[in-house]
């Protein structure tokens, strides 16, 4: 039997980089799975295609994270299409690289809103229709932890809210069994960090194991904190970032 059968999951920005492949991963552990994009359409179907050429069930909904009643649209139509909802991964971020003199508050503010203002959003219209026994999984950052690097100073805090969101939020959805998680990725290789340039020299030198992840790495994760395996973690900060917190 698979681990997620008859569950329904809802990723937010899941047609690129770590939410492709939390989506396909969790859609291959059996559940049903919607994810929001906000741009491209393109990238969305092909993650739909892939899921369901490997025999699983996908839809993806357009909504962008600041826009919270296409958020709100998109936890309805999950929930109108598959009966149900039992896993939010709030996933949908972003960074604008460059030192905090130079950033503009229109740049912190797309930070925000994005980062954690979405992630509020997402999670308050998603409780209306989760199951009791439900998860709720962050993708925050090592950097939320533990700033390595210059140029993501906004971003870092924005992380360190949602580790704190994390925690707090565990507190108040016990009683329903509901768990909340913040899976904190190092330095993985995606559209938004690429593993090459500039920028990855001194990333990959300061994790332990010498190298960037993958974005399947990250989504091995997600899938232990999805499965019924994890019903005793909650409140927790799961960081997979090959050592460089270490
Ligand atoms: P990518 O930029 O590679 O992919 C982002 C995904 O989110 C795309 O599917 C994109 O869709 C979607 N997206 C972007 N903006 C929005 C928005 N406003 N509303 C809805 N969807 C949106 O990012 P990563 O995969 O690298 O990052 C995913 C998460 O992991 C983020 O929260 C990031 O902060 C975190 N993270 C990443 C690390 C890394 O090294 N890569 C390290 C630590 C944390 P579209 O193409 O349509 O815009």
């Amino acid at each position: 039997m698979s681990k997620l059968a008859q569950k329904v999951v809802l990723v937010t920005g899941g047609s690129r980089g770590i939410g492709a492949a939390i989506t396909k991963r969790l859609a291959a552990d059996g559940a049903s799975v919607a994810f929001t994009y906000a741009k491209d359409a393109s990238a969305a179907s092909a993650v739909v295609k892939a899921i369901e050429l490997n025999g699983g069930k996908a839809i993806a909904i357009q909504a962008d994270a600041t826009d919270v009643e296409a958020v709100e649209a998109a936890i309805e139509k999950t929930f109108a299409t598959f009966g149900r909802l039992d896993v939010l991964v709030n996933n949908a971020g972003t960074a604008i690289p460059k030192p905090f003199e130079d950033t503009t508050l229109e740049e912190m503010d797309r930070v925000i809103d994005i980062n954690i203002r979405g992630v509020f959003a997402a999670t308050k219209a998603a409780l209306k229709r989760l199951s009791d026994g439900g998860r709720i999984i962050m993708i925050g950052s090592a950097v939320g932890e533990r700033a390595i690097a210059p140029g993501l100073v906004p971003y870092a805090a924005t992380k360190a809210a949602v580790r704190m969101f994390t925690q707090a939020l565990s507190r108040e959805l016990g009683s329903r069994g509901i768990t909340v998680n913040n899976v904190q990725p190092g330095p993985i290789d995606t559209d938004l960090n690429p593993a090459s340039g500039d920028w990855a020299v001194p990333q990959k030198a300061a994790t332990a194991l010498g190298r960037y992840g993958r974005p399947e790495e990250i989504a091995a994760m997600v899938a232990f904190i999805a499965s019924p395996e994890a019903s005793y973690i909650t409140g927790a900060n799961l960081t997979v970032d090959g050592g460089m917190n270490a």
